[in-house]
């Protein structure tokens, strides 16, 4: 077996980071902990990791000067958003080291790749078609109904998705997605929906996070609960396929792989290049976080104890609770009062409908504590 030979960058050196969003933040956050600079590119000039990063490039994804500027003074770099330009990701690669790499990203940011490769990975997923084209649309007489027509690109928390019963309705939907390429899932009675967060390092050992169980709200992540409850099996299982997909792509990084649990068999529903929404729990409650886990594997460090100290379960905040009032503020005081409670805004100016504004995870010895008290606090505050 070939080890990479890559020396390891060491702080103070400065990471290079794709994507100002959450997950760029909580990923500069840990950066600098461990003493590292982080230079963030990102279009929006108020992006939540922008603002506290030590460099912020304010530029397109595929703008050739910033990408220049951050291979030059970057000594490796990795993304928190999958629909970065997989061809920036090579570009940059030409220059300095870029984990995961553009082949894995490219993967993940197209459903048909994706899904193909699962497949081809022997991975099991959904009964799916590829629509390239109007024709293309199962009629009537085909099983897949009722489905789920998919944009193979650009899609997150549920956008670009619409629930289709039969051909005509999959034609008006596929209309309204202007005939970009899509897949057409078929709709399925999940028994419930579980992830797993890994890190994989230069070396190819691996650092699985326990699997969580999340349940969503309109297509977005709303609860998740670690470890998912009483599905041993299912939750071992998941960590296997998990690991399957990572060894498969040659990853470095971090990965979330999403499943659907349905009639008692795991199916893959799709994969993150990057940490996870599921994965915020691992900030209170495990030893070494999914942020740090992937600071890890991009300057060549080993990988930390992912080891799981407390049970938790986090909430998304969505801009959904924020008052009509642009200058206010939910009132935080009943989740603030719960010591057990970890509050975690992300400085977004804008609160929209779905727009994910924060989260809070609530850790206890007891998981059955726990989804208590944080089921009293999410609904005090719906
Ligand atoms: P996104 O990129 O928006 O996360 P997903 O494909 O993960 O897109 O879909 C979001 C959610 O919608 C899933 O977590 C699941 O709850 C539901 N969903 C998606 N596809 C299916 C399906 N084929 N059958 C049943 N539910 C689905
Ligand atoms: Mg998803």
């Amino acid at each position: 077996h070939h080890q990479e030979q890559t020396p390891v960058i060491l702080p103070p050196a400065m990471l290079g980071m794709l994507g100002g969003g959450q997950l760029g933040r909580f990923f500069v956050v840990a950066a600098h902990e461990m003493g590292y600079k982080v230079t963030v590119l990102d279009p929006d000039a108020n992006s939540p990791a922008g603002k506290i990063a030590d460099v912020h490039i304010c530029a397109a994804f595929d703008d050739k000067g910033a990408l220049l500027k951050l291979a030059n003074t970057c000594e490796a770099i990795s993304t928190e958003f999958e629909n970065v330009p997989a061809d920036s990701l090579s570009f940059l690669a030409e220059t300095k080291p870029v984990r995961p790499s553009a082949y894995s990203v490219a993967i993940a940011q197209h459903r048909v790749s994706e899904k193909n490769f699962l497949k081809h990975a022997g991975l099991p997923v959904a009964p799916f078609e590829v629509i390239n084209e109007v024709e293309d649309l199962p009629n009537d007489d085909s099983d897949i109904y009722p489905a789920i027509l998919k944009v193979a690109r650009f899609g997150y928390d549920g956008k670009g998705q619409a629930r289709v019963k039969n051909q005509h309705e999959a034609q008006t939907a596929f209309a309204q997605f202007e005939r970009e390429e899509c897949v057409l899932e078929k709709m399925l009675k999940l028994d419930y929906e579980v992830s797993v967060v890994l890190a994989r390092d230069v070396q190819g050992n691996v650092a699985t996070f326990p699997t969580s169980e999340n349940s969503h709200l309109n297509g977005i992540l709303d609860v998740s609960i670690a470890p998912a409850r009483g599905r041993d099996a299912i939750s071992h299982q998941a960590q296997k396929l998990a690991i399957l997909v990572a060894e498969k792509l040659a990853y470095t990084g971090v990965l979330g792989v999403e499943f659907f649990v349905c009639n008692g068999e795991l199916l893959v529903n799709e994969i993150a290049p990057r940490p996870h929404n599921s994965g915020h729990y691992t900030i209170d409650a495990c030893v070494t976080n999914q942020f740090e886990q992937q600071v890890r594997a991009m300057t060549g460090l080993p990988l930390g104890s992912s080891r799981q100290h407390s049970s938790a379960v986090m909430v998304n905040l969505l801009g959904d609770i924020w008052p009509e009032d642009a200058d206010s503020a939910p009132e935080w005081q009943v989740a603030l009062n719960n010591p057990m409670l970890k509050m975690h805004l992300y400085g977004k100016q804008q609160a929209r409908a779905g727009r994910k504004m924060g989260h809070f995870t609530v850790i206890n010895v007891s998981r059955d504590e726990a989804i208590k008290q944080a089921m009293q606090v999410r609904a005090e505050l719906k």
